[in-house]
């Protein structure tokens, strides 16, 4: 009898992005004379640079000629995309070595997997509400322990963010070994600046604890209080795994690739304190798993490097965050609470008269034909608070906006 992992069946019962997806089709078929304006997207719509589609088609025809063909890419990736990102990175400060960044397909999969890697028994810290793949992954790993009434998991510290701290992560009072930070983060927008993030790595180093830092909205930062790296505070390369992704700076949440930064100096330890290279970890996993980011795609994250490259990324990212800038000054001047929309594609704002988030989602889609993301899909600490995003189109968003006066 082929026994099934249990604890697959342990992720939490809340409303899921399909139970979204399905309100929002049952919408289409009772109203198809309707405009449905979707504010809540998590995905990119814009297309893909010029210059990506021009580096894809050349490395599509050198996948036709006998001399230029490739097969399997090393499995960390190729070097001329590494090289790359580490220019990125020495643009801010920051010096990496060749060995510590692992070209992946995107930051999901990474985000996920890296639990795989470590002991069974760390307690994990994870902000809430957040991207819910990090809770999704520690209680499939069977780490989470037993879920209580409040719907949070014995294992699991939770870090509450709430309009009390402004949905910044502080500090546990008790010791945690691994922390999921996300910033800027999804959900609520909110980033995280130099100060607040010195704390984190100052607990990581002196508890000797790993943070896991999501990036992927790094490019949307831009005033230079907010790190765009990890790294560049001081000490957390000792501490710090930082995952990136290309996928919402430069729409390649069709294309895939990204990658995981993995400094030599990090270390995780074994139960009698032995301090174990995370990296040799993590290069053991990689070398077994993945068989490597396809050469074509590699080649087009390459593109975005280059100048013409870097511009247009900059109009795209610069594209979302003037849609989410609308949207937070107009729900501003409705007088909602509202938090991100600055450093970030994510607009989360309080419901007004406390309604629950998937009641007004529905009165959203019901009355004005608008689809935001209720809270609740990120968590019990969502719930109240509802998620808009500046993926549409600025002829959608205004839109969007504009029936919310009527
Ligand atoms: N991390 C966060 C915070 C995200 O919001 C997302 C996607 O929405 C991801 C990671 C995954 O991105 P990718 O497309 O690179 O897998």
């Amino acid at each position: 009898m082929a026994l099934a992992n249990e604890n697959y069946l342990k992720t939490p019962e809340v409303y899921c992005f399909d139970d979204i997806e399905k309100s929002i089709n049952a919408y289409k078929i009772l109203h198809p004379d309707k405009k449905l304006l979707r504010l809540g997207v998590g995905d990119v719509t814009r297309p893909l640079p010029d210059e990506v589609i021009a580096a894809l088609h050349k490395a599509v025809d050198e996948m036709a000629h006998q001399d230029t063909f490739r097969g399997y890419s090393p499995p960390q990736g190729y070097d001329f995309l590494i090289e790359k990102t580490l220019k990125e990175y020495r643009s801010i400060g920051v010096s990496l070595e060749k060995e510590s960044i692992f070209v992946n397909n995107g930051a999901k999969s990474d985000l996920g997997n890296i639990g795989h890697v470590l002991g069974r028994d760390n307690i994990i810290a994870i902000a809430a509400p957040v991207y819910p793949v990090y809770e999704n992954a520690t209680i499939m790993s069977g780490r989470a322990g037993n879920l209580n009434e409040e719907g949070e998991w014995s294992n699991i510290v939770y870090l509450h963010c709430s309009e009390a701290n402004g949905f910044i992560p502080e500090l546990p009072k008790e010791r945690v070994d691994i922390i999921y930070l996300c910033n800027p983060s999804n959900p609520t927008g909110v980033a995280m600046d130099r100060t607040e993030l010195k704390k984190w790595v100052d607990y990581a180093i002196e508890n000797k604890s790993i943070i896991v830092y999501d990036g992927a909205y790094y490019s949307y930062v831009n005033n230079s209080d907010i790190p765009l790296s990890i790294y560049e505070i001081k000490g957390a390369k000792k501490v710090a795994i930082e995952v990136r992704s290309y996928s919402k700076i430069a729409g390649f949440t069709g294309l895939r690739c990204g990658y995981t930064v993995c400094p030599s100096e990090l270390n995780a330890y074994t139960l009698t304190g032995e301090s174990i290279p995370f990296i040799n970890l993590w290069s053991r996993r990689n070398a077994n798993y993945n068989n490597g980011v396809p050469y074509i795609v590699q080649r087009g994250a390459e593109a975005i490097y280059s100048r013409k490259g870097k511009k247009e990324v900059k109009e795209l990212v610069d594209y979302y965050l003037n849609n989410a800038a609308f949207i937070r000054c107009e729900l501003l001047r409705k007088g909602l609470k509202v938090f991100g929309g600055e450093h970030s594609p994510y607009v989360w704002f309080k419901i007004p008269d406390g309604q629950p988030s998937m009641k007004y989602f529905m009165h959203l889609l019901y009355t004005y034909a608008i689809a935001g993301t209720p809270g609740i899909v990120f968590g019990k600490a969502g719930e109240g608070y509802m998620r808009f995003t500046g993926f549409g189109s600025s002829e959608d968003t205004k839109e969007a906006l504009r029936r919310l006066e009527m």
